[in-house]
């Protein structure tokens, strides 16, 4: 074999091996369906690039209140993090797409003011039980909104970063733009449960069908309440019990009569978690109990 051979397959050698990386690399990208990050109200901006202390931003930054529930953006292996200077709460998701997400600024504080006594932990920083390595599914909680790290003292906030295989860095803002919004964190247990929707306000009562706007939900496995803001039609089937408080007590009532901005309590009747229920659409939730106040 003369060196000018050698030397030519050397170079085509060379040239597959860059086209398997590139393969590789284009390869991976952000599902066409994913969960927002954020469970509750939140706003964002497109502040990838901007300058910042540390350099350029790399991430956006979704503003949202402390304590909200976040959730994994796809279906991954989550690592739990802590920044070595800052003690920030970090998760990296690895998703199984080959895309990683960052999560930074994770909750470290006890109560809702800044007191900076949780740490790093599972159900201060990240969700309860929460291992390295686990698996999770799209939607299910992992952690919780912070000012951890050098976000301490300001607004609590979710800095959330999309990384491609080759660990740099793009812009998340579409892809938030496009995930889907969730009324609640999935659980990592399948069995089933129950929404309390709290302080909530009757929209409508029609036939068969009761819509309310949520202020507060809480998963009945999940020991936290978290603020949700959103319109939501529950089906109300014939079998629902609603109850009205009284000053002699709870006596049987009909929502029939319930005005606009009634405040209720509702409970839904036990479901199996699922996309379909994180994303309740018209009738996808029904009533178990409903108390009015
Ligand atoms: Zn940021």
């Amino acid at each position: 074999m003369g060196a000018q051979t050698l030397m030519l397959r050397g170079t085509l050698g060379f040239l597959l091996l860059l086209g398997v990386f590139a393969g590789t690399a284009q390869a991976a990208s952000v599902p066409a369906v994913t969960a927002f990050p954020v469970v509750g109200n939140v706003s964002y901006s497109d502040d990838f690039g901007a300058p910042r202390a540390q350099g350029r931003h790399e991430g956006n930054d979704i503003m949202a209140l402390r304590h909200q529930p976040a959730v994994a953006f796809e279906r991954g292996r989550v690592e739990k993090h802590v920044g070595s200077s800052m003690g920030t709460c970090m998760l990296y998701l690895r998703g199984v797409s080959g895309m990683t997400y960052v999560y930074i600024h994770l909750n470290n504080d006890l109560t809702m003011q800044n007191d900076n006594r949780g740490g790093c932990r599972n159900g201060v920083s990240w969700a309860p039980g929460l291992r390295n390595g686990q698996t999770v599914r799209r939607g299910q909680l992992v952690g919780f909104v912070g000012d951890s790290g050098d976000a301490n003292g300001g607004m609590p906030h979710l800095h959330f970063e999309v990384r491609t295989p080759s660990g740099g860095a793009i812009n998340p803002f579409a892809y938030l733009n496009q995930a889907k919004r969730l009324l609640y964190p999935r659980p990592a247990a399948s069995d089933p449960i129950r929404l309390i929707l709290r302080r909530t306000r009757v929209v409508s009562v029609g036939a068969g069908t009761l819509t309310v706007e949520t202020r507060r939900i809480r998963v009945s496995s999940q020991s936290a309440d978290f603020s949700r803001r959103r319109q939501v039609v529950l089906a109300l089937p014939p079998e629902a019990i609603v109850e009205r408080i009284t000053s002699t007590g709870r006596v049987a009532a009909d929502l029939a009569g319930a005005t606009p901005g009634t405040v209720v309590r509702v409970t839904t009747s036990s479901f199996a978690p699922s996309w379909a229920t994180q994303r309740a659409a018209a009738g996808v939730l029904s009533i178990g109990y409903v108390t009015i106040y």
